[in-house]
């Protein structure tokens, strides 16, 4: 189960519908309790996808009804990502898990998400039609490497 505020909840959605009809994405920065993960902070990056990040991941299908774009990928830009880890150490944060959109798709992970996914994480997948949001979903990678509807709680 994992815990957010609704403003939190809202910057999201917020995120989704800027960057449209382009996916966004954003950490998630918190702390892991004993039954739960909790929210602290939602951090926007950049959608950093580019046709070469393909190349490192050979076998995926390749079959694709849409040329591929940050119409319907992301990528969070690994020294983003490291310059986050060493900020939060000192705050007793984590990285809890990741947001991005899917414009006019279900909030399903795809393929792609999955072979770029790390288990521990949360995914999270705000949903758009017509540059709304209409569902948020959470997601975890299970040891079968599977996904798995994750709980989303709404807390002060
Ligand atoms: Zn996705």
């Amino acid at each position: 189960m994992i815990y957010f505020s609704s403003p939190q909840l809202q910057q999201i959605e917020n995120h989704a519908e800027k960057t449209y009809p382009e996916e966004c994405c954003g950490l998630l920065l918190g702390t892991i309790e004993k039954d739960h993960q909790r929210v602290i902070e939602v951090r926007e990056t950049d959608n950093h996808w580019t046709p070469d990040i393909m190349e490192s991941l050979p076998n995926l299908p390749s079959s694709h009804h849409q040329p591929l774009s940050k119409k319907n990928r992301f990528s969070i830009d690994p020294y983003v990502l490291l310059q986050v880890q060493k900020e939060i150490r000192d705050r007793s944060l984590k990285i809890i898990g990741i947001y991005h959109s899917h414009p006019d798709h279900p909030p399903i992970p795809s393929p792609f998400d999955r072979a770029i996914a790390w288990s521990n994480y949360s995914y999270i997948i705000a949903s758009l039609t017509k540059g709304k949001v209409t569902e948020i979903k959470s997601w975890k990678l299970q040891e079968n490497q599977q996904f798995e509807a994750e709980k989303i709680k709404i807390v002060a």
